[in-house]
């Protein structure tokens, strides 16, 4: 990165620092997450404060320092606004955000995740269903940063895995037949939402033309595989179940 740059992102997530500033990882599709220090941001009059929250899109000028980098000028580029008027929506919005925090080394560039993010986003302005958004991001993501499991077959008996009727589980990195599973501890899918899955990963749409409950099975295959393969539990997940039950519920 040069001396000074100016850079388009979205803020993934933000902290305090000291009594005034505070730090921003904007993740940019040249640099990838950035952590930069925004200087004066929670003075009471400072508008660069509430332009630096989570979720909003920024164009900024980014300055190098001599032990960290400074955001200067920021200007809203877009603040999703149809995304935070419904809870639903601002919560999986928010838990995307969170887990490219988590899964985003430090400054590697990452434009197809950063292409994936906005698209995800413009489908939950526009009012996709919440949950097929989640799923289908959070598959292309895996896809993208290389950690396809293999689906074409059970890793054991080597059945198809869009046989008819049969259940399949994803384990560590691999499918197995629900014959094979030694226990259930996955989650079980039928050979249709492995084959839309499979769709999904070559980026076309898959998860989003499935059903409910094959959506529903997908997004919590996602994130328990995620979960495993990256080592990195998803809080979000206690959270967005949660939120399920209530609605289940009525
Ligand atoms: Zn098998």
């Amino acid at each position: 990165m040069a001396r000074e740059t100016v850079v388009e992102g979205i803020v993934l997530r933000r902290w305090y620092a000291g009594e005034h500033d505070k730090w921003v990882r904007l993740f940019t599709p040249e640099y990838g997450a950035v952590r930069v220090r925004v200087r004066g941001a929670r003075k009471p009059t400072s508008k660069m404060g509430m332009l630096t929250e989570p979720l909003n899109r920024l164009k900024a000028r980014v300055i190098e320092g001599r032990a960290q980098k400074l955001l200067a000028q920021p200007q809203l580029v877009q603040s999703y606004t149809g995304v935070r008027a419904d809870l639903e929506r601002l919560t999986v919005a928010l838990a995307l955000c969170e887990t490219l925090d988590r899964w985003l080394p430090e400054e590697h560039p990452e434009p197809e995740v950063y292409a994936t993010l906005l698209e995800g986003l413009a489908s939950l302005a526009q009012g996709a269903t919440p949950e097929t958004v989640a799923a289908e991001t959070l598959w292309r993501w895996l896809a993208i940063l290389g950690y396809a499991p293999e689906l074409g077959q059970c890793a054991r008996c080597g059945c198809a895995s869009e046989a008819e009727n049969r259940a399949f589980v994803i384990g560590d990195g691999f499918l197995l037949c629900a014959a094979c599973a030694p226990s259930r501890e996955g989650v079980p899918l039928s050979g249709a939402s492995i084959a839309h899955l499979k769709e999904t990963m070559r980026g076309e749409p898959g998860i989003s033309i499935a059903r409910p409950d094959e959506v529903r099975s997908l997004l919590r295959a996602a994130l328990r595989y995620a979960e495993r393969v990256l080592e990195s539990p998803v809080r979000w997940l206690e959270f967005w179940e949660r939120l399920n039950a209530l609605r289940e519920s009525g």
